[in-house]
């Protein structure tokens, strides 16, 4: 079960309900809230509240609204190890994770170097050119060989016939070995 979408639903549930406790019940909040609010000695009963403190009401509103969109931003940029408070820009396992240089597998706890981004550049580019050779090469296989290409995965084909008989055909000679000659 989740518990932070249900603990922040209970916090904001709880800020609403005493956010209408105290305005219905602000003439008995106390002598000392009124005097620093500004409700005291006005005339009308909530007079002094609505425009003096209760005036600000709306502007709690868009605190609030700030207050969740820092919140958010921070955890979109937030490291996603558990209690790290660093900016996390680097990702790691395909984007799944945003990290810190101190706790990207990658960089072991330190900084990258100029080093270590020259090197890990280096391999991701010849890591792509590796790939792109490999696929050029099915490529001109495929059309060196279009009856490869129909029928490679299908179950009727030379290749498929020839692996299943390679598995059912094996010598048991093979399997046991030669044998030890102290045996005879
Ligand atoms: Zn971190």
């Amino acid at each position: 079960m989740k518990w932070r979408p249900i603990i922040t639903a209970g916090l904001i549930c709880a800020g609403a309900a005493g956010v209408a406790l105290w305005v219905i019940r602000a003439r008995l909040v106390g002598h000392w809230l009124e005097v620093h609010t500004g409700t005291v000695n006005e005339p009308g009963p909530y007079y002094g509240f609505w425009s003096g403190f209760g005036s600000d009401l709306t502007e709690f509103a868009i605190i609030g609204t700030i207050a969740t969109g820092v919140y958010q931003l921070v955890k979109k940029y937030n490291c996603h190890q558990p209690g790290c408070w660093r900016v996390g820009n680097n990702p790691a396992a395909a984007r799944q994770f945003s990290l810190c240089y101190r706790h990207h597998p990658g960089y072991q706890g330190s900084e990258p170097t100029l080093e270590l981004i020259q090197r890990l550049h280096k391999e991701h580019l010849e890591r792509q050119a590796a790939m792109l050779s490999k696929l050029h090469e099915v490529h001109q296989h495929l059309t060196d060989n279009p009856a490869a290409a129909n029928g490679v995965f299908g179950p009727g084909t030379p290749a498929a016939q020839a692996a299943r008989s390679g598995i059912t055909q094996t010598d048991p000679g093979t399997l046991d070995g030669p044998g030890d000659p102290r045996d005879t």
